[in-house]
């Protein structure tokens, strides 16, 4: 190692710098550069925002130096403005490029001067991290008294190894490769100091004069007791574990001695250290020793995954080192514990599960919907971290702001429409179409991120094309998109290059390659490794589960989360999509043979959004079954292990456990709250009885009037009309319902199967038939043709405009219910929901809505458009007469031509009698053989009361 270190100093010499580095030895830190974001083009009347813009982005660097200042032009890259402010900076102070070249020996210059610095008396009396280990190094006894390793200098020194960083930028991702340098400076003291053979340690010539050994390293050191500190040892070796040492620590002598024999070392000058690891200012560091071969077999992966920098051998990981704070020794113990917690924390999920406190529970949302929802760190905060942790610099982020365009007439019905598809969080509503009036000043934000290295090359860039409302959920949703695709690259770090710009392109991320491989192979190279030694542990785990096996799947979920107090089920609440939910969860390992549960986690609050995936997908499906007091518990079998480690408090038992005994895990949880969507409290609060409760109503009333037998409930959910189908005696012998979300229909079976059983005993209802479907309803199945009557209640509006009028269609020409129900929120009502109080609460209070209707948000963030009067009248009028049906509109909520009308818009198709045949010529043309839907749950009155 000593040898290549040696024939890059004489290398030194020769190449030229950079205008930045010359700007940089002249100056250091007096010398300023500011990065300035330039628009392609600049006219454009939004201050204090970026404009936005189609080409790549530019920049522009300001250079401020003690006397003067200067501006560079513009360029793509960051790095050449800030060179080129550099290179005008010089020119205007008169230095030449031969001056520049004698800066090279000025770079090697300030090395030595800085080093016989640190080797003065003044330095010794100085309360610099470096001076205490020097202090230190004068109380080893003997032989050893006053040797300075070389690798301490470069780790406390931040100056000498910016010094070297300027002579050779390799430094920097190597911190290892400063020491020839400060080897070759202190050869040129040699007045001063001496240097070991080894190269490994370097000592001052001459004592320090003995006035001030007494006041600063003898006297003042009370002998306190022998003090241990835990640390982790990492074994070079994936096949033995990270084991608990314990350093003792003798305050008397040198800390890093003690380092040393664990490591099977002589001495300190043996070991190497690591820069610090985790927040800036953490100790935490890797310390290894200087005597392993560097060849790549020898590396540690665990402590190089952990460091970023390459680490060979055996590898002792602790917080002890001295501090700007004290000429104490500070020291903190390391569990494994904290070692698991560092491995997790290197990927975004792992970042955001540590923040939340709740490792084995909650995952990374794929959503944003606002601040007031979310929990743990911000999206936009996680990106900071993980990029000051993987060493690239800040992220970049531009806002865009457009006009919010008078929406053009949509060109409806059925006109696909404009880019603008996809989710708009926060809902910019695109259905303002045909309001006039003016929109002043109204805004919509979109948010770029860049991605740069530390030496400022590009390396992602995600431009999404939604726009929000707010500037700041723009911001954090862009975050979060680069947080999930980074998470899931590290899930999968050897995927084919064409599947990563798939993947990025799939949502706006654009990945520089070379530049992206280049921050991030290694790492995954190693990561990769590192997670491969769990494989064997993995397959100790157990699926404790397969019991119940049966062919009804919905029953199977029932019991597989073991929800207690079944009984309740169908009266309370349960939640739905964007409901908050609070909940108490605890997981232990159970493992086989062992009566004690191991009680990894627990939290008596854990509070998140249903739908955003924020936990494990197992706790939401549980979730999506149980009311507010119930309780579920259920095991896993599939989690990874370095997860369990992090969250367990006594890693060494579990892991011991995991590696001999089979496993899984246990999640008890209980749902303690549930807060509706916004929707659905607002409908509660500002109608009576509750709108939705209103819309079933409706729906009844038509079919009592028409004698129907037959019902599908398209878009059914989670049953809301099916089941009070079953309360309320109607001529219906056979219902159906289609969903293409299996949550929905999962907690539907089980409500309409509680319901049925029961009211078969009592008063048995006219029904003999209920069946649930999952799939999509703009696809059309024959077992569901002909149907009496069709009901599809605020369902369109989760759908793209365009599958909305595909299902029209299909709806009219092939399902052909003889009724058809539609209902559909009307958005000029908006303008009264969200003047209420209730809406206020949800908002930032900072970001207050006023109100005119082109600002008003969707009801609910999944809905894809909301209608006027005149834009619902337009298409369901079209519709009807495109497929010889008869429509009349009417609503609930509110009332018809009465202020912005109905809150809840309905069309009631009727199928005009003359056009078709009655009886077998229905069927004429129907193809009996498409069978789309998959058939998820049936009762049947007959073979249910044999049973
Ligand atoms: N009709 C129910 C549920 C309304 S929520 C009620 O009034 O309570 C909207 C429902 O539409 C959701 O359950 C969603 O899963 C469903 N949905 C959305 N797109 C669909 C599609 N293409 N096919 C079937 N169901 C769909
Ligand atoms: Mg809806």
């Amino acid at each position: 190692m000593m040898e290549t270190g040696k024939s890059s100093v004489s290398q030194v010499k020769k190449p030229t710098l950079t205008p930045k580095a010359i700007i940089y030895q002249k100056f250091g830190s007096k010398a300023t550069y500011r990065i300035e974001e330039v628009p392609e083009s600049s006219q454009n009347g939004c201050p204090g925002l970026a404009i936005p813009q189609k080409g790549p982005c530019h920049f522009r660097c300001y250079l401020q130096l003690p006397e003067i200042s200067v501006v560079s032009s513009t360029f793509t890259r960051k790095r050449d403005a800030e060179q080129s402010a550099a290179e005008m900076a010089l020119q205007k102070l008169g230095i030449s490029a031969e001056a520049s070249n004698s800066l090279v020996l000025d770079s090697a210059d300030e090395l030595v001067a800085r080093l016989s610095y640190l080797f003065s008396n003044e330095f010794l009396s100085s309360l610099h991290p470096l001076s205490s280990h020097l202090k230190a190094t004068l109380r080893r006894e003997g032989e050893l008294n006053g040797l300075v390793p070389v690798s301490v200098m470069t780790a406390y020194d931040p100056k000498l190894s910016n010094l070297c960083t300027s002579i050779n930028p390799m430094v920097d991702s190597n911190p290892l490769l400063a020491i020839p340098y400060i080897i070759t400076a202190a050869s040129r003291l040699s007045e001063l100091v001496a240097i070991s053979d080894d190269q490994l340690w370097i000592r001052r010539q001459n004592p320090y004069p003995p006035e001030l050994r007494h006041s600063l390293v003898d006297p003042g050191f009370h002998m306190t007791e022998n003090e241990c500190v835990e640390a982790a040892y990492i074994p070079s070796s994936l096949d033995k574990a990270v084991q608990p040492i314990m350093l003792n620590v003798f305050s008397k002598g040198y800390y890093l001695d003690v380092i040393a024999k664990e490591l099977g070392v002589t001495d300190a000058s043996k070991v190497l250290v690591s820069r610090t690891i985790g927040k800036a200012s953490s100790e935490m560091r890797l310390y290894f020793s200087a005597l392993e071969n560097s060849f790549s077999e020898f590396q540690n992966a665990r402590a190089s995954y952990l460091s970023g920098q390459v680490v060979y051998g055996n590898a002792i990981f602790a917080t002890i080192g001295y501090t700007w704070k004290s000429a104490d020794l500070f020291h903190e113990d390391v569990s494994l514990c904290s070692y698991f917690r560092m491995l997790a924390g290197k990927t975004p999920s792992g970042l955001y599960k540590l923040s939340r406190e709740v490792i084995l529970a909650a995952e990374l949302p794929v959503a944003f919907t606002s601040r007031t929802q979310w929990r743990g760190s911000l999206p936009r905060d996680l990106l900071c971290t993980f990029c000051r942790q993987h060493r690239l610099s800040e992220p970049v982020f531009s806002v865009l702001s457009d006009p919010l365009e008078p929406v053009q007439k949509s060109s409806l019905p059925c006109g696909p429409r404009d880019s603008n598809t996809g989710p708009r969080n926060d809902n910019v509503g695109s259905a303002a179409a045909n309001s006039n009036e003016s929109v002043g000043s109204e805004r919509i934000f979109r948010c770029e991120i860049r991605l740069f290295s530390k030496g400022q090359d590009l390396i992602l860039e995600c431009s999404p094309k939604q726009s929000y409302k707010k500037q700041n959920n723009a911001v954090q949703n862009a975050a979060l998109r680069v947080l999930s695709w980074l998470s899931m690259y590290f899930r999968e770090p050897d995927v084919p290059l064409m599947r990563l710009n798939s993947s990025g392109a799939a949502v706006d991320i654009k990945v520089y390659h070379s530049h992206f491989s280049r921050e991030f192979e290694d790492l995954c190279r190693l990561m990769h490794s590192v997670l491969k030694q769990w494989d064997s542990l993995g397959s100790n785990f157990l699926y404790l589960d397969h019991a119940n096996q049966s062919s009804n799947s919905c029953g199977n979920e029932i019991d597989r989360f073991n929800i207690k107090d079944p009984e309740t089920g169908e009266t309370g609440s349960y939640p739905s999509n964007e409901s908050l939910v609070c909940i108490s969860c605890s997981v232990s390992l159970v493992t086989d043979g062992d009566e004690m549960k191991q009680v990894l986690e627990s939290t008596d609050k854990f509070e998140f959004t249903i739908g955003t995936g924020a936990v494990i997908p197992e706790i939401e499906a549980a979730l999506m079954l149980m009311t507010v007091g119930q309780s579920a518990c259920f095991r896993i079998d599939s989690l990874p292990p370095e997860l369990i480690l992090a969250a367990a408090t006594d890693s060494l038992k579990i892991l011991s456990d995991l590696s001999t005994k089979a496993c899984c895990l246990e999640y008890s949880i209980t749902l303690l709250q549930v807060t509706d969507p916004l929707e659905d409290r607002i409908e509660q609060a500002l109608f009576s009885p509750p709108l939705s409760k209103q819309r079933v109503e409706y729906a009844l009333q038509h079919i009592k009037n028409s004698s129907a037998t037959s019902l599908i409930d398209f878009g059914c959910g989670s049953g809301s009309l099916l089941d009070s189908l079953i309360d309320h005696p109607t001529s219906l012998e056979k219902i159906v319902g289609v969903d293409i979300s299996q949550k929905g229909l999962v907690r539907a079976a089980r409500i309409l199967h509680l319901k049925l059983a029961k009211s078969q005993a009592i008063v048995p209802s006219g029904i003999k038939q209920a069946l649930l479907y999952e799939g999509s309803i703009t696809v059309f199945d024959s077992r569901l043709h002909g149907f009496d009557i069709g009901t599809c209640l605020e369902v369109i509006e989760h759908m793209e405009e365009e599958q909305a009028c595909l299902f029209g269609n299909i709806v009219l020409s092939s399902f052909c219910p003889k009724i058809l129900i539609i209902s559909t929120p009307n958005y000029e009502y908006n303008v009264l929901l969200q003047s209420s109080n209730l809406s206020g609460q949800e908002e930032d209070p900072d970001e207050k809505e006023e109100l005119p209707l082109q600002s008003c948000k969707f009801r609910n963030h999944d809905h894809k458009f909301e209608w006027t009067r005149e834009q619902f009248g337009h298409w369901a009028t079209a519709l009807a007469l495109r497929h010889k049906y008869g429509v009349e509109f009417s609503g609930v909520g509110g009332s018809a031509g009465v202020g912005p009308g109905f809150a809840s818009q309905i069309a009631v198709f009727r199928k005009e009698p003359q056009q078709e045949p009655e009886g077998d010529g229905v069927m004429k043309n129907v193809d009996t053989t498409q069978l789309h839907y998959k058939q998820i749950w049936e009762w049947n009155a007959a073979t249910s009361a044999v049973g």
